[in-house]
């Protein structure tokens, strides 16, 4: 048995079920968190007809990238991004940089963007849960941020908000962060916004239920237990 197709299968069920529930007209789009894994397994993912995946350190993207080089695969950068880090990024082009958690690490990426003559699509990271140990603007303050962004950066490309959901097995403590990240979202709809990446393996249905239309997805895909 192929277990990697078997929970690609399992989690598109699930997908599936959360999104038809939520709204037959809701498309969304996973990521495969392949932080965990090796390249075999990512490319076995691929060859299942996975094409996105996202990994959070810009040194093991770089690895992955580079030795995948031959698939057309579409890399997310979904970790926390150290502005020194932040020229191997750019060259490595990635589809979408989820993690922009301040307007100082956009006005870091606007400047090197300019040097290097090239853009970026990128996410701004909302801190939702208010945890210290997470990134990210808080709530309150993302709508000015994400404005403030779009006026003096105009190498970034923003297309929407990514939030981590509540670290907490309370159900409502995640259904608030969730939640939460939908309002900011919901208030930049005049402002282009357009994707909202939510949902982990924990979570994924209770984000998609609140309007995730992008999930990033690790843990369950590539478990091979
Ligand atoms: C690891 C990671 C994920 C995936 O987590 P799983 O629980 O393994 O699905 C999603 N988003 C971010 C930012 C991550 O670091």
């Amino acid at each position: 048995m192929n277990i990697l197709r078997n929970n690609l299968d399992k989690v598109i069920a699930r997908i599936e079920k959360a999104r038809i529930a939520y709204s037959r007209h809701h498309i969304i789009k996973l990521i495969a968190v392949s932080k965990y894994s090796e390249i075999n397994d990512i490319a076995e993912m691929y060859s299942c007809g996975q094409r996105a995946f996202g990994e959070n350190k810009v040194q093991d993207l770089k690895n992955k990238s580079e030795a995948l080089h031959h698939l057309p695969i579409e890399w997310h950068m979904i970790g926390v991004l150290q502005e020194n880090k932040i020229n191997t990024l750019l060259g490595l082009k990635p589809t979408l940089v989820h993690s922009i958690s301040s307007i100082k690490l956009a006005k870091a990426i606007q400047k090197r963007c300019e040097s290097m003559q090239t853009s970026l699509r990128g996410l701004l990271q909302v801190n939702a849960s208010y945890e210290d140990t997470k990134s990210g603007v808080m709530p309150q303050e993302a709508k000015d941020i994400y404005i403030e962004i779009l006026q003096n950066c105009p190498n970034i490309r923003l297309e929407g908000v990514m939030s981590i959901g509540a670290n907490s097995t309370d159900t409502k403590a995640i259904q608030s962060s969730f939640k939460l990240t939908k309002d900011v979202f919901d208030s930049l709809q005049s402002y282009g916004a357009k994707t909202l990446s939510m949902g982990m393996s924990g979570d994924f249905e209770i984000a998609i239920s609140y309007g995730a239309n992008m999930l990033r997805i690790g843990s369950v895909l590539f478990n091979k237990e």
